[in-house]
């Protein structure tokens, strides 16, 4: 069934830039309110394509979700609350789950450096727009008897509601294995951070190591901020025990 076999996350682009003041509506912001915003218009574009077995490609379905968000510039910078902020936009916009763990980051520090700007020091509003492809690939197996019903399974896996995310509970945190200097590298299931995409590196004095019970490593603040948001291991969907 769907709920033991994870497959592989689509492809998928994720740009952020600041944007003019004419994105943002002349009432947006309440009367008498005057702590600054993030006025955020995120753009997603989903895009089904199928490839038959000569090489050709088609669109099956293409679909743009555009919604616009308000937060208070404190909700999204300099907050613990950052990471689940932008999650439940990007999930209101029905981007996979799966997929978000790569524009989290991105998306986190972009805001965070447009906030530090001086040029927005004084702003009350700052528009940014959020550009996001999502591209998904299944095979056009028409002659195939069973292959109809891949396609339909594939297809309704991007249209599914993204449904909200659940945090683990802090000391199933807290209990993670830290790898240590004297397990070799070569040991690691992966090499590379998937929340950061940095490297990691064992025995390093600057960023904790931490094990997954899938195996999975990550680096220990990657790991925190990850499991206050979601309870599943970003990789492999391994669920952490909740609340
Ligand atoms: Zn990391
Ligand atoms: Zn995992």
């Amino acid at each position: 069934m769907a709920m033991d076999c994870y497959a592989p996350p689509p492809d998928h682009t994720c740009d952020i830039w600041q944007a003019g003041d004419s994105i943002v509506p002349a009432n947006a912001i309440p009367l008498g309110d005057s702590r600054p915003y993030f006025y955020i218009k995120i753009v997603a574009t989903f895009t089904t394509y199928s490839e038959s077995e000569d090489g050709d490609t088609d669109v099956v379905e293409s679909e743009e979700r555009v919604k616009t968000f308000l937060v208070p510039l404190d909700r999204l910078v300099g907050s613990d609350a950052s990471w689940p902020a932008i999650s439940d936009m990007l999930s209101a916009v029905n981007v996979p789950i799966g997929v978000q763990y790569n524009m989290m980051h991105e998306i986190d520090e972009y805001l965070g450096s447009v906030a530090g700007d001086r040029g927005n020091a004084v702003a009350k509003v700052v528009p940014m727009i959020v550009s996001i492809s999502v591209e998904d690939y299944v095979e056009d197996n028409s002659d195939d008897d069973d292959g109809g019903d891949d396609y339909v399974v594939l297809r309704e896996s991007m249209n599914e509601p993204v449904v909200a995310q659940v945090p683990a509970s802090k000391a199933a945190v807290a209990g993670l294995e830290t790898v240590s200097a004297s397990v070799e590298g070569g040991d690691l299931a992966n090499k590379e951070c998937a929340i950061c995409q940095e490297e990691i590196v064992v025995g390093s004095t600057d960023q904790m190591v931490k094990r997954l019970p899938c195996a999975h490593v990550f680096h220990g603040s990657c790991v925190i901020r990850w499991f206050g948001m979601s309870c599943f291991c970003p990789l492999c969907r391994f669920p952490l025990p909740t609340l």
